[in-house]
């Protein structure tokens, strides 16, 4: 069967038709329409039927960022503030006739990567974003693992620090106030005294105020993670999203985690992904 997947952001949205084999068959990038929901229906749809002509059965699988009420179905926490609210997979399923499958961005990363990227060859795979925010999803044998409420794998808002930031979430002290790229940014002007970006700041490697950011830095995603592989004990941990390109987290990163995990035995693979921004959208298309 052919797999069209749908890659919704907030800029762009991004269609691919993939055959039996997983070949890509059609490749298209297209602007995301502006505050209005219903040309984003519209888009996604003439770029589905697009696609769907002469090759038979089919599945269709979209990719967005923020997740989807078990609750009410309706998206929430979107970054495309027109969608929070709407009841996307019903429109899109009333208007193609068929059965539409939506995940969010951390479940197409795990997916695909777990699928065909980095981790391909492992059975417990924790996908981790760490870009605007921080997200994660749970793959296991290749298929997404939601939980009983469908937030299985939301480490980013594990408290790391009791009465600590403020998150938007209404909690304080989330995995995501310290170590999502605002975050770190804001965390460097409070110690730098001056604003930078973060491809920048790792530039000030051998200055004493790059070692205490970093230090803190890796003290928290050693945690974080530390605590994720304590509970989950996953086969391997796979790294997505802007942050995924800071090199010491493959080395002095994988060593603070270690330390942190409660066992005298810890190896597990902490791995950069393969897929680089395709991956929401070959996730997308890996959904059933
Ligand atoms: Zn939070």
């Amino acid at each position: 069967m052919f797999k069209i997947g749908i890659d919704l952001g907030g800029t762009k949205i991004e269609g691919l038709l993939l055959d039996e084999t997983l070949n890509v068959v059609h490749r298209i990038r297209v602007p995301t329409p502006q505050n209005d929901y219903r040309k984003i229906i519209d888009e996604i749809s003439s770029l589905v039927l697009g696609f769907s002509k002469n090759i038979g059965d089919y599945t269709i699988g979209i990719c967005t960022p923020g997740s989807i009420s078990k609750k009410t179905g309706l998206i929430k926490n979107s970054n495309t503030q027109c969608l929070i609210g709407m009841p996307l997979k019903d429109d899109l399923e009333n208007i193609l006739d068929k059965k539409v499958s939506l995940e969010n961005d951390a479940n197409c990363f795990a997916i695909s990567e777990a699928t065909m990227g980095s981790a391909k060859n492992y059975s417990l795979v924790f996908g981790v974003i760490m870009g605007t925010g921080v997200g994660g999803g749970i793959v296991i044998d290749q298929k997404i693992h939601h939980g009983r409420t469908n937030i299985a794998g939301e480490w980013g808002h594990h408290t790391l620090h009791q009465n600590g930031n403020k998150c938007y979430c209404g909690k304080q002290g989330c995995v995501e106030t310290y170590i999502s790229g605002p975050s770190l940014e804001r965390r460097w002007k409070e110690i730098a005294g001056k604003k930078e970006i973060l491809p920048d700041i790792v530039k000030n490697y051998n200055s004493t105020q790059f070692s205490q950011w970093k230090q803190e830095f890796l003290d928290n995603f050693g945690t974080g993670l530390a605590n994720v592989i304590d509970i989950l004990d996953p086969d391997v941990i796979v790294l997505g999203g802007g942050l995924s390109n800071i090199d010491f987290l493959y080395s002095d990163g994988i060593k603070n985690v270690y330390q942190k995990v409660f066992s005298d035995l810890v190896d597990t693979p902490i791995l950069k992904n393969s897929l680089g921004d395709s991956a929401g959208v070959f996730g997308a298309a890996l959904l059933d």
